[in-house]
């Protein structure tokens, strides 16, 4: 049952030109799954709130991070003035885009943009965990500057050889190895060619999921079993 508490932000970071990190403080009592989202809002004006997908792994102790696009609305100016040690309102642990709930050996990860939030969470905490499962992830974004966690992506894959990322950019970047266009069913059999032996997780805005669940359907063949959802609602 998901719970609800007023926790203190301890830290904001910086990902992209438009995209921030939030960590609040967190006990040892704060349980979640890798891949579940939470419910943040303000205390003085309950109306503002988003679901947001934990961006933070339960390896990652002492904090749970969720990780927001800035944009020009309400919700999201007051979340880039936060500073540490401001109060949030929190309702967590919701979801079932987890490996728990959707147990797999081999795992492909579709996403776009800001869809990759959970995604993180999940191969933080199977990498962290060195659970052995076989992950491969196709993350499509704009441009270069767009790439979320480009770091943290890097790090994990020197860490652990069974985690491999394929960019995907609308434009080549000169020296950054990337496909250039949009995620498509030749680009999954070349990047991915045992996807019919994996379980797909796709994230991002829901014409993005939509279009990628069509592919996997009816071009690919994937059987719907092996193909999980998480529809950011509101992009
Ligand atoms: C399960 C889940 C996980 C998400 N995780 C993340 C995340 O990790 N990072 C992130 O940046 N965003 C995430 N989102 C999207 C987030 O909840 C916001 O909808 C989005 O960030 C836009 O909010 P905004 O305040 O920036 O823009 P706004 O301009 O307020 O929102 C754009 C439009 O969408 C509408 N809208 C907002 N939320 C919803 C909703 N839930 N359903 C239908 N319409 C809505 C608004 O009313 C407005 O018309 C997630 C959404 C869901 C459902």
């Amino acid at each position: 049952m998901p719970i609800e508490a007023e926790i203190r932000v301890k830290e904001v970071i910086h990902r992209t030109y438009n995209v921030k990190s939030f960590r609040l403080e967190a006990g040892e009592q704060l349980e979640f799954k890798a891949g579940q989202f939470l419910l943040a809002g303000f205390k003085d004006a309950p109306e503002l709130k988003r679901y947001l997908s934990i961006s933070s792994s339960p390896t990652e102790k002492g904090f749970i991070e969720f990780t927001k696009k800035i944009t020009n609305s309400e919700f999201s100016c007051r979340l880039n003035s936060l500073k540490p040690s401001d109060l949030l309102i929190v309702k967590y642990p919701m979801g079932k885009f987890t490996l728990e709930d959707n147990p797999a050996k081999k795992v492909a990860f579709l996403s776009g943009g800001i869809g990759i939030t959970p995604i993180r969470s999940i191969c933080k905490y199977v990498v962290d965990k060195n659970f052995g499962i076989d992950l491969d992830l196709v993350y499509a974004n704009r441009t270069i500057k767009d790439i979320v966690f480009r770091d943290d992506f890097e790090i994990m894959q020197k860490q652990c050889p069974k985690l491999k990322v394929h960019h995907v950019l609308c434009e080549s970047s000169p020296g950054f190895s990337c496909k250039v266009g949009l995620i498509n069913a030749l680009m999954i059999k070349t990047e991915i060619p045992d996807y019919l032996e994996r379980k797909f997780f796709l994230c991002g805005p829901p014409a993005m999921v939509d279009q990628m669940c069509k592919i996997l359907l009816e071009e690919l063949l994937v059987v719907k079993e092996n193909i999980v959802m998480e529809s950011f609602q509101g992009y």
